[in-house]
Parts: structure tokens; C-alpha cells; sequence
């Protein structure tokens, strides 16, 4: 299975990335993780991201093309992958295919999460996550438990400010990418309104009738 994750921040991309990529067997592949990983170890891709991140900006389509490109011709992703992320940009989409084309394969699916504005900013501003685990919580609608809170990451762009910019950003830049995937026939559009378990009900619905390819 080849899919991609398309949602607003906060739709919760990740949150059902994971458990998506469970049923499945395929390697996650988080734009966003990669690049906070980079900044974190301070290479000279994570110097070049860190400044955009920070500002909820996106970082150069010629940073992340190469860096998830190069990602999924990897070994583990020759059975299929889950690309959360990316495509974020109409040219991150057409380099995308070109590289496929070129492999010989194609996407089977993808998934738009759609969440209304007006809940984003609640859903972005709560959201912790456990680095020991990757798990995702929210200190309201899913909150930690008790032996987590103490290492709970609060993401440097989760505050009002970047999230607005971000926002700003997936209506401008993302969206776009949606008819993109529609004239090709791969998109399921879902619901993101609701608990994780209502909506993973709902993408594995949709999932139902895609056929893999190879
Ligand atoms: P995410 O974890 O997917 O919300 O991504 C966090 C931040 O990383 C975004 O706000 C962007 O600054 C950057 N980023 C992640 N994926 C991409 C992408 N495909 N294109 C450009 N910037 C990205």
C-alpha cells in the first residue's frame, strides 16, 4: 500500500499515521518528523529548515523534495509506505509522481482528513506528545496519563501564532494538491471531526475499496 496523509495541522495525520501503519506493515513517513529530527541534530538541512518551522512557514519545496524522495526509495519502503506531510505543495506533488513513474509504481490512495478552522487552533494548541512513545495526546480531548507528564514535548510551532501562519499556509499552498489527486481518482475524503477511534473507523472505511497495486 501506497498512501499519503492530507489534512490541516492538527487534523491528526499523525495520531492515525500510527495506527494506520500498523495494520498495514509499511514504514511511516513523516515530512515533519524527519525535519524536526534533522534540526535536532543540527545538519545542514536542519539549519536550513529550523527558522521556516519555527515561524509555521514551510521549508523550501528544494529541502524537502529531495529529503522524502531519497526517504522512500529506501529498502524498507519497496512493499508501500504512508507519506504524512508531503505532498505539501503542488511542485512536491508533480516531483513525487515524476519519481514513481520513474520506480515503476504508483499511489494507491489518498487520504484527505478534514477538520473545520474554527477546531484547529483548540487541537494544535493542546497537543503534547511523549517522546519516549511517538504517542500524540491532548491535554483535554485525549490527555496523557499521569507517569507521561512529566517528558511531555509541547511542538515549538503548536502556539496560536504559528498555527495561523500554518493554517495560512495549507489553504494557500496544500490545497491545491487536492483536485490534483481527485482527476487521478486516488482521493478518499474523511471526516476528522471526532475521537481517533471515530475517525480510523472511518479512513479504514474508505480504505476498503482501494486495490493495491504492487
Ligand atoms: P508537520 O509535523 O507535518 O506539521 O510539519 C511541521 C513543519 O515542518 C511544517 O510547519 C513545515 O515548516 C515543515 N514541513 C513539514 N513537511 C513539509 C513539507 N512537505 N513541505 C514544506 N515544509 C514542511
Amino acid at each position: 500500500m501506497r498512501m499519503i496523509l492530507i489534512g490541516p495541522p492538527g487534523a491528526g495525520k499523525g495520531t492515525q499515521a500510527q495506527r494506520l501503519v500498523q495494520s498495514f506493515g509499511i514504514p511511516h513517513i513523516s515530512s515533519g518528523d524527519m525535519l524536526r529530527e534533522a534540526v535536532a541534530a543540527g545538519t545542514l538541512l536542519g539549519r536550513t529548515a529550523a527558522g521556516f518551522m519555527k515561524d509555521g512557514l514551510l521549508v523550501p519545496d528544494e529541502v524537502v523534495i529531495g529529503m522524502v524522495i531519497e526517504r522512500i526509495a529506501r529498502e524498507d519502503c519497496a512493499r508501500g509506505f504512508m507519506l504524512d506531510g508531503f505532498p505539501r505543495t503542488r511542485p512536491q506533488a508533480d516531483a513525487l509522481d515524476v519519481a514513481l513513474t520513474h520506480s515503476g509504481v504508483g499511489l494507491d490512495a489518498v487520504v484527505l482528513i478534514e477538520v473545520p478552522d474554527a477546531l484547529i487552533l483548540e487541537r494544535v494548541t493542546g497537543r503534547r506528545s511523549d517522546p519516549q512513545t511517538g504517542t500524540i495526546y491532548h491535554l483535554r480531548f485525549n490527555p496523557p496519563p499521569p507517569e507521561a507528564e512529566g517528558r511531555l514535548v509541547h511542538r515549538a510551532d503548536d502556539t496560536a501564532e504559528a498555527c495561523s501562519a500554518r493554517l495560512e499556509k495549507y489553504h494557500r499552498e496544500t490545497t491545491p494538491v487536492v483536485p490534483f489527486y481527485e482527476g487521478k481518482g486516488l482521493l478518499k475524503r474523511v471526516d476528522g471531526v471526532g475521537s481517533p477511534d471515530e475517525v480510523l473507523l472511518r479512513i479504514s472505511a474508505a480504505l476498503q475499496t482501494v486495490q493495491t497495486t504492487n
